[in-house]
């Protein structure tokens, strides 16, 4: 039948449905009712998205691949797209973010409302709902069906709650949803969480050979051309762009679930929380940069990771861990960022000064300190690190000197690529931070350089000792967690959770030991905080 030609969706769309660069997901809310012979789809890779924080070269390349790789399924399908793509030539942008260039893409296509899913960021949501006041257009905002669930149904678990304990969320979801369960709905296994058997080390000799992740994925055409593009447009940012083996596809996507799950699963439990150098990915699935960009469903990940408990091919221990990160952590954390509000973003519980940056080795992995400079290597190589890097690495370090949390969220928005604000800032601004002053953790995970020395081997290649805290081979974590309880004695002092180190702080007032900390953590800061600030 022939179209008709005010509804020709190329020249004047009935709804222009928005798909954001963490939305490529064929099935989305935004999506379900397209037709494409009366609607169009509208795509745009924007300057200010490559550009409020300093993007890593490679998170960059993989946002901007998979958004192309959509618009290309999407346009074989028959659906009109209008997509803005970037150039090495900024004098080509039709303007310099999500709104302006909306506002006059918009104007000429002239929709009767637009479409969009959910954004997972409060500062993409303000500017399409900017956008659409101006146009004066309806915009039709979706719950994302990705998730388990909507923030209304998880304000509806949080509201009146005291704390948030994501153990209670997560066994809630597993009873909700009948997810490792038994037939009279008991846990499998018979416990709800088997986190006390996921500490695992490695021996002296280190991690086994590990089957490396499928590295099929050289770059397309497409891919190569971002490449090109990014390194000339935004040729000083962070990162390196010689490791690229994301996928940037569902179908890819799907391969790499499929190997992770045959490959590395059954050991992922024992040793999610260990550390190794050289070895940033260990049996971790480093799946989320393909769930945040919705490449994937979760619900197909703990399929597969349950039909391999159910085949014997991964131990109960493994398959609880991952369905816990997905179902527990994850959905939490999603749920934490709505339901905080945008508020949330500014919250700086423990009082740090705003203008305390992360170092300026968090760009750049230039650093003496074995633990970081492995780490670093990671996130610039790979844009990745696996959670306890994150979180007890570059998290503590940042933590423990003061950084400002906004700061370090922004670091950490820039340098990991699946970081989208839903999922960072509860990380960074709640877990690591305590900038939430005890919403997502009940207490600040601070520790000394005796965590890292016991989950990794990274100290002994360190020109410093975890256990000293003062002198030439003080280990700066050590020195300065001793610093940070001193600093925020009082604030804790009334948390049960941290009456042993409250304990501890106060044996090192009473000895005096205290004064020379003191005297060194100032040095130490002024060195790694100034150097950012310089840079700055
Ligand atoms: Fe890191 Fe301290 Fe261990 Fe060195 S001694 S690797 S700085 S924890």
């Amino acid at each position: 039948m022939p179209k008709q030609k005010d509804h020709d969706p190329a020249k004047r769309p009935r709804r222009l449905h928005l798909v954001l660069g963490d939305q490529l997901d064929p099935q989305s809310a935004a999506l379900a009712d397209l037709d494409p012979d009366r609607d169009a789809v509208w795509m745009a890779e924007t300057h200010a998205e490559a550009t409020h924080v300093w993007c890593h070269k490679l998170r960059l390349i993989v946002f901007f691949s998979a958004m192309r790789h959509f618009r290309d399924e999407l346009t074989d399908k028959g659906i009109t797209v209008h997509y803005h793509e970037l150039t090495t030539a900024p004098s080509k942008d039709r303007g310099k973010d999500f709104a302006e260039v909306l506002i006059k893409d918009a104007k000429k296509l002239k929709p009767q409302s637009l479409v969009v899913t959910q954004p997972g960021d409060f500062r993409v949501d303000d500017m399409l709902e900017q956008a659409a006041d101006e146009l004066d257009l309806e915009l039709d905002v979706r719950d994302d069906e990705h998730f388990f669930n909507t923030p209304d149904q998880f304000a509806e678990w949080a509201d009146g709650k005291k704390d948030l304990v994501q153990e209670m969320f997560y066994r809630r979801m597993r009873k909700r949803d009948h997810i490792l369960l038994t037939k009279d709905g008991k846990p499998v296994g018979g416990d709800w969480n088997y986190d006390a058997d996921n500490r695992e080390t490695f021996g002296k000799s280190g991690p086994p050979s590990i089957r490396k992740r499928p590295h099929n994925f050289r770059p397309d055409d497409t891919t190569k051309n971002v490449i090109d593009m990014i390194e000339k447009r935004f040729a000083d940012h962070p990162g390196n762009t010689n490791h690229f083996d994301y996928p940037v596809t569902r179908a890819e996507a799907l391969t790499y679930l499929r190997d992770f799950v045959e490959h590395r699963l059954a050991d992922f439990g024992p040793y999610e929380d260990a550390m190794w150098t050289d070895a940033p990915f260990l049996y971790h699935s480093r799946l989320s940069q393909a769930l945040n960009m919705k490449l994937l469903n979760p619900r197909e990940c703990i399929e597969k990771a349950i039909d391999a408990y159910e085949n014997n091919n991964a131990p109960l221990q493994s398959v609880e861990g991952f369905v816990r990160q997905l179902i527990g952590w994850r959905e939490f954390i999603r749920g934490v960022y709505f339901h905080q509000g945008r508020g949330y973003l500014k919250r700086n519980a423990l009082g740090n000064d705003p203008d305390a940056d992360v170092p300026s080795f968090y760009w750049d992995g230039d650093t003496d300190m074995a633990c970081v400079k492995d780490v670093m290597q990671s996130v610039i190589n790979h844009a990745w690190a696996h959670h306890i890097p994150r979180l007890m690495v570059t998290g503590l370090l940042a933590t423990l000197l003061g950084v400002h949390p906004r700061k370090f969220h922004d670091w950490h928005m820039a340098m990991y690529v699946d970081a989208i604000d839903w999922a960072s800032a509860p990380n960074t601004i709640g877990m690591a931070s305590y900038g939430d002053g005890g919403v997502v953790g009940t207490k600040p995970y601070a520790a000394s350089g005796n965590y890292i020395n016991k989950m990794s081997n990274y100290c002994k290649n360190c020109r410093y000792h975890p256990k000293h805290a003062t002198g030439d081979t003080a280990c700066p974590f050590t020195t300065l967690y001793w610093d940070f309880l001193d600093r925020h004695r009082d604030a804790f002092k009334s948390n049960a959770r941290m009456a042993f180190q409250v304990k501890n702080i106060d044996r090192k007032r009473q000895t005096g030991e205290i004064k020379q900390i003191r005297k060194q953590a100032k040095q130490l800061k002024q060195h790694m905080l100034g150097k950012a600030n310089a840079s700055a």
